[in-house]
């Protein structure tokens, strides 16, 4: 909501309230995988702003009748915490919760390959836990992020930012103050690798300078997030390669612990087959030699009493 430009924002070296330049981004962090029930989930944290997106789907709508034949219905729900503003927001959906949910989902259907999905929906849902300005914007950022961590195709990412005139000065990346007593803010979604605007929303009155100026500084600004996002996503990307290493490791650990337990296990055997033939073989001979000796000298006396009686004859 723009104000009529009476409270000071900037000084006249150019800095503002919270001390940044006018091409300054708030600092800005992503993280993603925060909501470990959604497909996929990011939080952002842009200056005082504290957002988390999560995806779910696609997956089957209810009720069934509102499903396209031909694609993917994308659903924002975009809602602020009761909590996350001075003045104790109202628990109930706002025709401007609404709007923001409205306008979120229309710029992301304008990336996501929908016409993969036909009668899915896509649901993303947005909580607000702090705002501090350019929510709309924070959220359209970390939904992106969260639909490429649920691995939903999609032609590009988003990136967005509001800029505006503080004290008729065009500053980058709105903070609630100069959101509310600014002159004029304009909320930019945009995709750098398409080179595509996919929101674009201005309050207050701006010359054509000043939208051309605020439209460059915005897609400046875009770009700089977008490099956040993206450098997030590899980063996530490189920890799960290396989690699956781990447990690849673990598998080859255990495999081997398996084969070597086998082997025991064969050695045992082996072990308690052996010693019963040892005793076997040791006992045998002994009763042989003993039962093959008394024999051999009864047949050696057997023909000296022959012998005898031929003579005698
Ligand atoms: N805000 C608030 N109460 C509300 C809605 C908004 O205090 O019910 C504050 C909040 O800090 C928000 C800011 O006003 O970020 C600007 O709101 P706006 O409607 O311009 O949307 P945003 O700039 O957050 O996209």
């Amino acid at each position: 909501m723009a104000g009529d430009g009476t409270v000071q924002l900037i000084d006249e070296k150019g800095k503002r309230v919270d001390g940044r330049l006018k091409d300054e981004l708030r600092p800005t962090e992503i993280k993603i995988g925060v909501v470990k029930n959604a497909d996929g989930s990011a939080e952002i944290r842009m200056g005082k702003n504290i957002i988390i997106a999560a995806v779910y789907g696609p997956r089957e709508l209810h009720p069934k009748h509102r499903a396209l034949p031909d694609r993917a219905l994308i659903q924002c729900f975009y809602r602020m915490s009761t909590f996350s503003v001075n003045d104790r927001k109202s628990p109930a959906p706002s025709r401007r919760e609404k709007e923001i949910s409205m306008l979120l989902s229309d710029a992301l259907t304008s990336v996501v390959l929908t016409d993969k999905y036909p009668r899915t929906t896509i649901d993303i849902y947005i909580q607000v836990i702090q705002a501090d300005g350019g929510t709309r914007c924070a959220s359209l950022t970390a939904a992106s992020v969260a639909l490429a961590d649920a691995g939903v195709p999609m032609r590009g990412i988003i990136a967005a930012v509001a800029s505006g005139l503080a004290n008729d000065i065009v500053v980058l990346d709105l903070f609630d103050l100069e959101d509310q007593k600014g002159s004029g803010d304009m909320p930019l979604g945009y995709c750098p690798t398409l080179n595509e605007i996919s929101l674009l929303q201005l309050d207050g009155v701006f010359t054509l300078e000043q939208f051309d100026e605020c439209l460059d500084l915005s897609i400046e600004g875009a770009k700089r997030l977008y490099d956040i996002q993206t450098n997030t996503l590899k980063q996530r990307y490189a920890d799960i390669r290396a989690e699956v290493a781990v447990d690849e490791d673990d598998e080859v650990k255990e495999e081997l612990k398996e084969q070597l337990n086998d082997e025991v296990k064969e050695e045992l055997i082996e072990q308690l087959k052996e010693e019963p033939k040892k005793e076997e073989v040791k006992e045998e001979p002994k009763k042989e030699e003993v039962k093959e000796e008394p024999k051999k000298e009864e047949v050696k006396e057997e023909p000296k009493k022959e012998e005898p009686k031929k003579g005698d004859e």
